[in-house]
């Protein structure tokens, strides 16, 4: 450890909030370099190297191929995706010298795509999967959580290419097991869910989650748990759904006064009803695929939130956001009493599904201080049915959809990401081949990611004490550390022997450091080393050397010549502690 890079901090830095965050600085892992940048210490890029060979194995044992592509890649290809003008500001963006446009790639499907196709030409050359480990750049709005959400880092992003969609199912069930396979090997438990497919129009989607408080992600869940999902993607599902036809109400229209009742809670309480009561009337602001600014109005029951995933998906929007106050008045209604009728301008109108849970709505009259009731959707629109689209944010207590009990939520971070893309890429990139009888055809593409270092963090927010990190040992930076505590040139040396005699059969460091004991016991548990084993006056004394071990918090001694095969125990007691797969 002296010829080591060791720097433990007792202070948790200023700027962490979540656990990883703290013990990766406190234990000298990471240190920031600036917004969403970490420099990667000698300890931590051990931890990295050892994740990276796990998802390496895993990769290739299904016959997935390691690739190395630039990080700068040259804008043709994305503006070939049409990916150039989707992805906004988190994509980076630079000029060469010439004044070239190129990007700093966030991920690969366009390069891959493009390399595969100069060399691929018939069917008798798929499926291929393809795979790379390797940095990425994101710009992102909000770099936080340390490694969790940084703007660079560094992610196992895969590949496969198939002529037909059956071949990349079989591709993507073998990734789904491999990805079981590697987060159990590294130690953490994850749970796969359903995941919003997004605008990259493809199908079968499944984040790989790591439950925990401080996810970003929200799950639901229904108790078996036959059924995950992630929010973004759950359907909400309405007991009280009306499915016969529903005629306009036979009462009139009727303004009523509602002083200053502008929220949904508001009025539910000057009303004496229940927010479910009452039809909520939205104006959200969609920028399409060309870039064009499209005003939109939703129509959704008053207890439920929009989810702005679908509402994205079902414009294939680029980006989706509330309208600001100003585009109210341009339409001729008020902030907090807006409604679909009388309006200046004509706007398209989304019902959501939850508009046809009653026969009659109270909702905005687009006059400060009044709303109307009596109102149903059918009486602006007959076809009002047909047009129903769920737009609606699934939360606790809803059914479950796939029928069995009901939903619960929790929350998760994403580690990885598998993905069933269809020929998008493909299509725009014009990459055909010849099938078997002689047709050109797209292949179609599966892709999928895992994030290396925010891995390395998640097992830290799943496996740590008040004392520090906990490492499964799989990925542990050093198995075992070795700490001496000796009073005289002499002792060192006949620790010195033993050393020797472990090194080279253990994963293991040597705390030499010429400091007290406590200090060096902290340092041991901050760091998390699986194993510590302790040469101190239990050893000079009575020729007894103590084990302890990180996770069990158990101690033993034994006598020299015990001490390897003792190890040798212990170890595989700590790989058999790892998560189970059971794929
Ligand atoms: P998120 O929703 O968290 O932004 P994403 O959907 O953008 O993730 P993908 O594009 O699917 O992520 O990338 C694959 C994997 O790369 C993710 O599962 C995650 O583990 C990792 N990853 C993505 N963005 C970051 C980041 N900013 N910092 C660290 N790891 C990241
Ligand atoms: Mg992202």
């Amino acid at each position: 450890m002296k010829n080591f890079f060791i720097y433990t901090r007792r202070e948790d830095p200023q700027d962490a909030v979540v656990a990883s965050h703290k013990l990766m600085i406190r234990a000298g892992l990471i240190e920031k370099l600036g917004s969403g940048l970490y420099n990667i210490l000698p300890l931590g890029f051990r931890v990295i190297k050892k994740i990276e060979q796990i998802v390496r194995e895993e990769m290739n044992a299904i016959g997935s191929l390691e690739f190395q592509l630039p990080v700068l890649v040259p804008a043709e290809l994305w503006k070939k995706s049409g990916r150039w003008s989707v992805m906004g500001k988190e994509m980076f963006r630079l000029k060469d010298r010439h004044e070239n446009d190129l990007v700093l790639g966030p991920t690969h499907e366009e390069t891959f795509t493009e390399l595969v196709k100069g060399f691929v030409k018939s069917y008798k050359e798929l499926p291929l999967t393809v795979y790379q480990i390797h940095t990425k750049f994101r710009d992102e709005i909000r770099p936080r959580f340390g490694v969790i959400r940084s703007r660079e880092f560094i992610m196992k992003d895969a590949y496969s290419f198939h002529l037909d969609w059956q071949s990349l199912d079989e591709t993507y069930q073998a990734m789904r097991k491999a990805y079981r396979k590697i987060f159990a090997r590294v130690g953490l438990e994850t749970i796969p869910v359903e995941a919003d497919t997004g605008s990259m129009g493809g199908s079968d989607s499944e984040e790989f989650m790591v439950p925990s408080q401080i996810g970003e992600e929200i799950l639901l869940l229904n108790e078996d748990y036959s059924y995950k999902s992630n929010q973004e993607k759950t359907p909400v599902i309405y007991p009280d759904l009306i499915e016969e036809e529903i005629q306009p109400p036979k009462e009139v229209i009727r303004e009523i006064y509602t002083p200053n009742a502008k929220t949904i809670e508001e009025l539910a309480s000057f009303l004496k009803k229940e927010p479910k009561d009452l039809l909520k009337t939205l104006l959200y602001k969609v920028v399409l695929q060309d870039e064009s600014e499209k005003l939109i109005m939703i129509l959704i029951r008053g207890d439920r939130q929009i989810n702005e995933a679908k509402l994205k998906n079902y414009f294939k929007a680029i980006e989706v956001f509330p309208a600001k106050e100003e585009d109210f008045y341009r339409i001729g209604s008020v902030p907090g009493f807006a409604g679909p009728l009388n309006l200046k301008e004509e706007i398209t109108i989304l019902y959501d599904l939850s508009s046809a849970t009653r026969k009659t709505w109270i909702t905005g009259a687009n006059k400060k201080d009044y709303h109307i009731e009596n109102f149903h959707p059918v009486i602006i629109d007959k076809d009002w049915r047909n047009k129903l689209v769920d737009v609606a944010l699934a939360k606790e207590g809803d059914p479950s959809p796939n029928g069995k009990g009901t939903l619960k939520e929790s929350r998760g971070i994403e580690v990885g990401h598998i993905f069933k893309l269809g020929d998008k890429y493909t299509k725009s990139m014009e990459f055909t081949i010849l099938d078997k009888n002689q047709n050109r055809i797209f292949p179609i593409m599966g892709c999928y990611g895992i994030g290396i270092n925010r891995t390395m963090a998640t097992i830290i927010e799943q496996n740590h004490d008040e004392k520090g990190i906990i490492w499964p040992i799989s990925v542990a930076p050093f198995e075992i550390v070795l700490v001496d505590i000796t009073k005289n040139e002499e002792e060192k040396v006949k620790v010195e022997k033993i050393y020797q005699k472990l090194e080279g059969k253990f994963d293991l460091l040597w705390d030499n450091r010429d400091l007290r004991p406590g200090v060096k016991f902290n340092d041991a548990e901050l760091i998390g080393f699986p194993i510590r084993i302790t040469i101190g006056k239990n050893y000079f004394e009575n020729q007894e050397i103590e084990i302890y071990v990180r996770k069990t918090d158990k101690k033993i001694f034994v006598k020299e010549e015990d001490l390897i095969s003792t190890i040798q125990k212990i170890r595989e007691e700590l790989y058999n502690l790892l998560p189970q797969v059971e794929v």
